[in-house]
């Protein structure tokens, strides 16, 4: 499992898979318990919270998987990144592995 360190992602713009910027990377937390958080700016100005788990790639950018996409990824409709093959909810635009866009 490729790993990173906190110059990875902070600083880096946060996309959904759907495409819309979340915010930038502002902070790193984890707790004793083994998770990780990012703490991210978003567009509002306002911190929030993203966990480790929701982040699906890391690259360009730290993509997070939308609620609407996961329901839709993997179906039969879906398609696959052009870049990766990883299989993607149709009305993502972003790959939620490599984080590139599709377009
Ligand atoms: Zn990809």
């Amino acid at each position: 499992m490729k790993t990173f360190r906190k110059e990875d992602v902070v600083g880096k713009t946060v996309i959904d898979t759907s495409g819309s910027v979340r915010g930038k990377v502002a902070d790193v937390m984890f707790d004793l318990g083994g998770t990780v958080t990012l703490v991210v700016k978003g567009v509002d100005g306002n911190e929030f919270q993203v966990t480790i788990a929701k982040v699906t790639g890391i690259s360009e950018h730290v993509v997070v998987r939308s609620a609407q996409a996961a329901e839709g990824a993997g179906s039969l409709t879906g398609t696959t990144c052009k870049f990766c093959g990883t299989p993607m909810a149709p009305d993502e635009k972003w790959c939620p592995s490599c984080g590139r866009s599709q377009a």
